[in-house]
């Protein structure tokens, strides 16, 4: 028992510690230029919409055991978001429960399907000056072994740049000897490439692989995962000139 908390505390320890880099990081590029306007005065405040993906009937990818992507795509966008708001950052979420967000009344699965999927385009292109940040888990059944955190930009202006630095983030945090690049979003996901701002997806892990399933699912490797998408959020807002 004593030992576990001390494991606890010291890992509760080194995720501050990793956070406070994170921030530190920002104040001390304080004086580059900000991504996306957040603070201009004559503009509307930067919202980072995060989506948890899917959700309600709709699980998602599934592991070969039966876990859905659905709950454990909640678990880390909470997780992102409050960090963000500790930080200062203004967050919105698509869900917050185990919900789907389309038209319950629709006949088939298929229709509540895209239902859902344009409200949730609709819901993060009505908030003004919002950077989308989609939070998913992969799966590849034919490569049980594949596994890691990988992130996907849109064509937003500044998405490349961003991804760039939190797949950075990730690969530090999460994918230690695994690293992995960001990629551009395919033309397949409809909602990233129907948000006119910004976008981000993060795919967490692979569903199809049977260790990272059971660390996905673990609070602690949710939280890891959550620190290090908002470490990576908060350098790429004031990192670069290019953004
Ligand atoms: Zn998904």
């Amino acid at each position: 028992m004593i030992i576990l908390l001390r494991k606890r505390d010291l890992f509760l320890s080194l995720l501050f510690c990793c956070f406070a880099v994170g921030l530190g990081t920002v104040l001390w590029k304080g004086n580059a230029v900000p991504a996306f306007a957040a603070g201009e005065e004559d503009g509307p405040p930067l919202t980072v919409v995060i989506d948890p993906g899917h959700g309600g009937e709709d699980g998602g990818a599934v592991s070969p055991g039966g876990v859905s992507e659905s709950a454990i795509n909640l678990a880390v966008s909470l997780r992102v978001s409050d960090l963000l708001r500790f930080a200062g950052q203004r967050t919105a979420l698509i869900r917050e429960e185990d919900i789907s967000v389309g038209d319950g009344n629709l006949d088939t699965m298929r229709q509540r399907k895209t239902s859902d999927l344009k409200n949730r385009v609709a819901m993060v292109n009505a908030v003004e000056n919002s950077l989308l940040l989609s939070i998913h888990q992969n799966s590849l059944p034919s490569s049980p072994v594949t596994h890691g955190a990988q992130v996907f930009w849109n064509q937003g202006e500044g998405a490349q740049a961003l991804a760039a630095v939190m797949q950075d983030a990730l690969n530090m945090g999460i994918n230690a000897g695994n690293k992995k690049n960001p990629r551009q979003i395919p033309d397949s996901i409809y909602l990233m490439k129907h948000v006119t701002g910004p976008g981000i997806l993060v795919e967490c892990g692979f569903l199809s692989n049977a260790a990272e399933t059971e660390w996905l699912q673990s609070p602690v490797y949710q939280t890891r995962l959550a620190a290090a998408i908002a470490a990576g959020f908060l350098r790429g807002l004031t990192e670069g000139d290019d953004l």
